[in-house]
Parts: structure tokens; sequence; C-alpha cells
């Protein structure tokens, strides 16, 4: 099967990478040439628009990092709806379920099957194969597209409605985010009363509060204060946006969502959308006057 790959990002590159190393002839498109450049010299073929990609390909897949990229690569002019000859799309970006449910009912129209497959397992699960892929869409395009999902991480059918692994999706990044943020809370309160930051994080994952952002957030981009996890905080409060609006319209309670939404907002805020989102803790240091540093920070880059 020939495979299109739109967003050639963070994670886009290294899933279109993992897709031609397992053998798939891929054709590739990003409104940055240097990057469609990398992936050529891997064995990607290069094309001019999403409608190239889809009128050479069988099946388009993409990852971008909004819901206008998303909604303008999928049915906006030049796009993988007017391709000739793909007749599946499937997005793995997070733009939430009304944005996936459009883009479907117009690609559907016009012949297409659609998956929405968001990701989760950030940049090094997307190096590695280790992405938890979660899928909504007919069943029979799921199995279809099985051998490809598979060579970039564990597919699990959510449901057949539209839009459901979107809301699966600002489920997840809802938890990622809220255990983030609090863990950066009580490191830097721990820090503040005297504890040494390996040692809490050592308790934490030994213990009952251990998390994914103790167990591989701060010690990887935090403890050594390299602040390069791979995830932009903009894209965060994207998902934490998300998230709040599909709650606010289930009228649900959201009042820690909407307190976790705050201190996101204050992130963007104060070191603006390109920061990676494990800057979330330089707010918090500021105010308590420490730094969480572990034993392998480098005196270069303490902050
Ligand atoms: P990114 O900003 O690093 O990459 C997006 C890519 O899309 C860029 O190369 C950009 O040039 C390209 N692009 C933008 N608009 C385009 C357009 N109209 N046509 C073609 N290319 C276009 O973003 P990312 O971190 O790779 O995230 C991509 C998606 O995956 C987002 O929806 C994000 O929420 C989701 N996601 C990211 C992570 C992570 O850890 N980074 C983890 C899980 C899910």
């Amino acid at each position: 099967m020939d495979i299109g790959f739109i967003g050639l990002g963070n994670m886009g590159f290294p899933i279109a990478s993992r897709i031609l190393a397992a053998g798939h002839p891929v054709v590739v498109f990003d409104t940055q040439p240097d990057v469609v450049d990398r992936a050529v010299t891997l064995g990607a073929r290069a094309a001019t628009s999403p409608k190239d990609v889809a009128d050479r390909t069988d099946a388009v897949m993409a990852s971008l990092p909004s819901l206008q990229a998303s909604a303008d690569v999928a049915i906006g002019p030049n796009g993988v709806i007017d391709g000739r000859r793909a007749r599946r799309f499937i997005d793995l970006s997070t733009i939430g379920s009304q944005v996936a449910q459009h883009n479907h009912a117009c690609l559907s129209e016009r012949g297409f099957a659609t998956l929405d497959a968001p990701v989760s397992g950030g940049v090094n699960g997307a190096r590695n194969g280790t992405l938890a892929v979660m899928v909504s869409g007919p069943r029979s395009d799921f199995d279809a597209m099985l051998p490809v999902l598979q060579t970039i991480g564990r597919p699990i059918f959510v449901s057949e409605k539209p839009g459901a692994a979107q809301t699966m999706k600002l489920v997840n990044n809802l938890m990622a985010a809220t255990t983030l943020a609090a863990t950066a809370e009580v490191m830097v309160m721990g820090v503040k009363a005297g504890l040494d930051a390996d040692v809490m994080i050592d308790v934490l994952n030994a213990g009952s509060g251990g998390t994914h952002a103790s167990r591989d957030k701060f010690p990887r981009a935090v403890l050594p204060r390299t602040f390069d996890y791979g995830f932009a905080a903009g894209l965060m409060v994207k998902d934490v946006r998300l998230y709040l609006q599909e709650a606010e319209s289930l009228g649900i309670p959201t009042a820690l969502s909407q307190a976790v939404a705050t201190l996101w907002e204050n992130l963007l805020e104060q070191q603006g959308p390109e920061s990676d989102f494990t800057t979330i803790i330089r707010p918090l240091e500021d105010a308590a006057g420490v730094t969480v540093a572990g034993r392998a920070a480098t005196v270069q880059n303490p902050r």
C-alpha cells in the first residue's frame, strides 16, 4: 500500500520514518521544505500539495499542529479531498471531535473513509514505535490499515463513531496535563522545604505518587534542566482547551480541569507557545524562589 504523509514535525517525521523503514513507499508533504528534504534522504518521495499526495497514494496520514491546519489539509483548496487516487484519510493530529466530524462528513461525501487516529507517547514513542494509537471510524478500514498502524505503536480500536478517538485523546491529555502540573507543584514544594529533587522522584516512583510525569518527563527533561521533551506548550494548551469545550458541552463538573487550565494558560502567556511543555514548572519555581534540578543538571543549562 502506498502511503501519503503530511506534517513532518516532532511527531510526524519519526512516524513517517518508521513507516518508510517498514518497507512502505511513502509520499510526503510539509509546508517546511527542509523537513521534506530530510525525508527524501530517507527514501520518501516529495509532493507539492496535499492533493498531490492524495493523487499518488492509497491512504493519506497527517500529523498537524492545529485544527485549522488539519481542516486545510483534509478539505481545503488543493486538499486531500481533491485527490484522485487515495480513498482513506487517517488523521493522527489532536483536533477534538468537532473538527474531526466535520472533516469526516466532507470527505465521506467524496467517497473517502476517514479514521481518527490521535496518538500518545511523545517523540520517544514516535521514534521507538511504541505510541498508543487510538482509532475511531469504520472497523474494516481500521483492519485494512493495521499493518501500517502497527509499525508506529499499539493501535486500539475505540469506536466506529467519528470523533470518538479524539474525545479519548482529550481525556488522556487532560490526565497528562494534570499529572505534569501536579508533579511540578509538589516538587517545588519539596525542594523549597529542603528535600533533594532526585530523591523525591525516586520516592514518588517507588510509592503511590508516581505518574508518567515522574517516571519519564521529570528525569528526561526537568531534572537535567534540558526542557527538550518535544511537546510545545501551545499544543498542550490546545488540548486542554478542547477538553474543556467538550466537557462543558456535556454539562459535567470541570473544577479540576479549570484549575489545571489556568496553570497552562499562564505558562503560554509567560513562556510562549513554542516553549517545551515541561517548562510548566518555571513559573512555580519563580514564585517559590527555588530550582528543581537533579544531579544530572548541567552548569550551562541551569534554567
Ligand atoms: P509540530 O509543530 O512539531 O509539527 C507539525 C508539522 O506540520 C510541521 O512540520 C509543520 O511545518 C507542518 N504543517 C503545519 N501546517 C501545515 C499544512 N497546512 N500543510 C502541511 N504541513 C503543515 O507538531 P507535533 O509536535 O509533531 O504535533 C503534531 C500533532 O500531534 C499535534 O496535533 C499534536 O497535538 C499531536 N501530538 C504531539 C505529541 C508530541 O509529543 N509532540 C504527542 C502526541 C500528539
